[in-house]
């Protein structure tokens, strides 16, 4: 008998029947002998729709009516799902995120959690209820709605199970786990049934929608165990935590790829001291993130840079470097944008020193040409032209040995956020 909880992302209650369904399997936990607190998402498209709606009305509207709209779609989902408890005869209630005691930072739209009071949850559960609490959302010391920013659902389940100190908190969605690559362009990618904080970090950064890097953050701070599974199959997941096991001989976990990249170029740019903190303090106080940066070597007095954006990102950081070109002066901008971030990310790499020469010979095998590296002591990222994306995936996939022959994949296309 555990105490669990149960996250379920917006396709998993996306109709009425997927709610039926999600009720059936949070009453079987509790037939079990379980103790369970559930986290839900907005039904479907619906935080798309309600976006929607308001800009039709407004294209720049406050951000704290975006919140009390944006919170309705949780509010709207635990009700219902409440109600389809109740009618598989177990007990059920559902709380609003201010409800279930969690306090926010006066922020709209992108709040941090500051505290939960879980009093309420805790005494719902000792009355043997299955206590169902709205994603993404909270309240501030003045009474005002907050939400966590999209996909904080995520970190609703796991900071829940951290306040209640819950066993596990399991993470429910459409696909059956974390995988070794995009199963949609690798066919044999390959379930893990074990990661490491770290590892799923850096994935979730890379873009792998499968669960939100804030959530995986907040599970590695307070140490929760999550498992990541599908709501349609009762296949086992895969379970993120602090120490994950290692195949014999595999030192790379999984193979992610990022399209949303832009290469900014500053050419014979003069070399003097504070070159580099006026370009990026530029574009930092202009909210606008920078990713990987090279500098080339200096040649007559003059030196070469290049950054990554994302490509929303180009066009104004473009702006941003012509609007300094009095205080450093340069020959030339230009950007590129049909790029993309392929990355290798395995706790094992620290200690490998063959794992980068690998990765580049498979790229130079393919004839295709590397722009840019960056590192980490788990990941090595390499910037190529985005044609050949999905051969280099596959080429990488096969070369770190993590193949596999078994076709374990179930589900469509990954959670939208
Ligand atoms: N409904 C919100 C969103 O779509 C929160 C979530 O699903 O996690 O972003
Ligand atoms: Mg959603």
């Amino acid at each position: 008998m555990s105490l669990i909880v149960m996250k379920f992302g917006g396709s998993s209650v996306g109709t009425i029947e997927r709610m039926q369904r999600v009720a059936r399997r949070i009453a079987d936990y509790m037939e079990a002998g379980h103790r369970v607190a559930v986290v839900v998402s907005a039904m479907g498209d619906t935080t798309d729709d309600l976006i929607d709606q308001s800009k039709q009305l407004n294209p720049n509207p406050p951000a704290r009516e975006m919140d009390m709209l944006l919170t309705t779609g949780e509010q709207m989902s635990v009700a219902l799902l409440s109600m389809a408890i109740h009618q598989l005869g177990r007990e059920a209630v559902s709380l609003t995120g201010w409800q279930a005691g969690f306090r926010t930072e006066p922020v709209h739209s992108k709040a941090r959690i500051t505290d939960i009071r879980p009093d309420r949850i805790l005494r719902a559960l000792d009355e043997g209820k299955a206590v169902v609490v709205a994603g993404f959302q909270g309240m501030t010391e003045d009474g005002e709605i907050t939400t966590f920013g999209r996909g904080g659902s995520d970190t609703t389940a796991v900071a829940l199970a951290a306040a209640i100190q819950a066993d596990v908190c399991e993470i429910f969605t459409d696909v059956d786990g974390v995988y070794s690559t995009d199963p949609r362009i690798v066919k044999n990618a390959r379930k893990l049934a074990e990661i490491s904080y770290d590892e799923m970090l850096e994935l979730a950064n890379l873009g792998a929608a499968v669960l939100h890097p804030r959530a995986v953050e907040y599970a590695k701070h307070h140490n929760v165990k999550l498992i990541v599974r599908s709501s349609f199959t009762h296949n086992e997941g895969t379970t993120v935590k602090e120490e994950a096991v290692m195949e014999q001989g595999v030192v790379v976990r999984g193979i992610a790829y990022d399209k949303d990249v832009a290469r900014i170029s500053i050419l014979g740019v003069e070399d003097v001291p504070g070159v580099l903190a006026k370009v990026f303090g530029a574009l930092a106080s202009s909210g606008i993130d920078v990713d990987i940066i090279v500098q080339s070597g200096v040649q007559d007095g003059k030196a070469d840079f290049a950054f990554t954006v994302s490509r929303g990102d180009a066009a104004s950081a473009i702006g941003i470097v012509e609007s300094i070109r009095s205080e450093v002066p340069y020959r030339e901008v230009t950007s590129e944008q049909d790029l993309v971030k392929v990355s290798i990310v395995g706790a094992g790499m620290v200690s490998n020193p063959g794992v980068a020469a690998k990765m580049f010979e498979a790229i130079y095998k393919l004839g295709v040409s590397i722009k840019m590296v960056s590192t980490s002591e788990i990941r090595l990222s390499c910037i190529i032209a985005a044609e050949p994306v999905q051969e280099v995936v596959r080429a990488l996939h096969t070369a770190y040995g993590l193949d596999t022959t078994e076709q374990a994949f179930v589900g469509g296309p990954q959670e939208r956020r």
